[in-house]
């Protein structure tokens, strides 16, 4: 069955709060790798489409495992490791660094500073962006004369559906 044709629809909105299908934003990955030249490899795509289908952040090794009943043949983490690599440079995807584990960039069309809150409970992460956060960096590596090479604010805390549940750190509710 062939799917049907997704269209990209670049979001202009400023405060856009992520809410995207994964079709579009896949497609829209195809089209930003076809303006730039570059490959969207089937293997590249799968990877992007297992981040965007999942609701957290992936290690790379749970990568391999998903792929698992996907492939005839195991995928070897090398393998999935030089498609992350791919997908960060085209910026499709963000490696958070306190949780090594990778998610896909919600606005790859639109230069940004990706701004992280994760939940320290559920590992659900929000991605934000913020003109107001972005300059305020700029100007303050200007100060020091430093120039960034990654611009990813990570923050750690309680999500909304954590705190509403009540199962912040140290209420963890147990299944009766
Ligand atoms: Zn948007
Ligand atoms: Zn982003
Ligand atoms: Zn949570």
């Amino acid at each position: 069955m062939t799917r049907l044709a997704v269209q990209p629809q670049p979001c202009v909105d400023p405060d856009c709060r992520g809410q995207h299908s994964p079709d579009e934003r896949i497609a829209l990955a195809a089209s930003l790798c076809g303006e730039r030249g570059v490959r969207l490899t089937r293997r590249r795509r799968q990877i992007l489409e297992l981040l965007w289908e999942s609701d957290r952040p992936m290690g790379a090794y749970e990568l391999v495992e998903a792929l698992k009943p996907k492939e005839a043949r195991p995928v070897g983490p090398p393998t999935v490791y030089r498609a992350l690599e791919f997908l960060m440079l085209q910026g499709l995807v963000s490696k958070l660094q306190s949780r090594n584990a990778y998610v896909p960039c919600t606005h790859p069309e639109r230069t940004h500073d990706c701004l992280f809150f994760i939940c320290s409970n559920c590992s659900a992460s929000i991605e934000l962006e913020d003109p107001r956060l972005e300059s305020l960096i700029t100007e303050n590596a200007g100060l020091v004369e430093f120039r960034p090479t990654r611009r990813v604010i990570e923050v750690e805390g309680t999500c909304s559906n954590c705190i509403a549940a009540g199962t912040a750190m140290g209420e963890v509710k147990v299944d009766p």
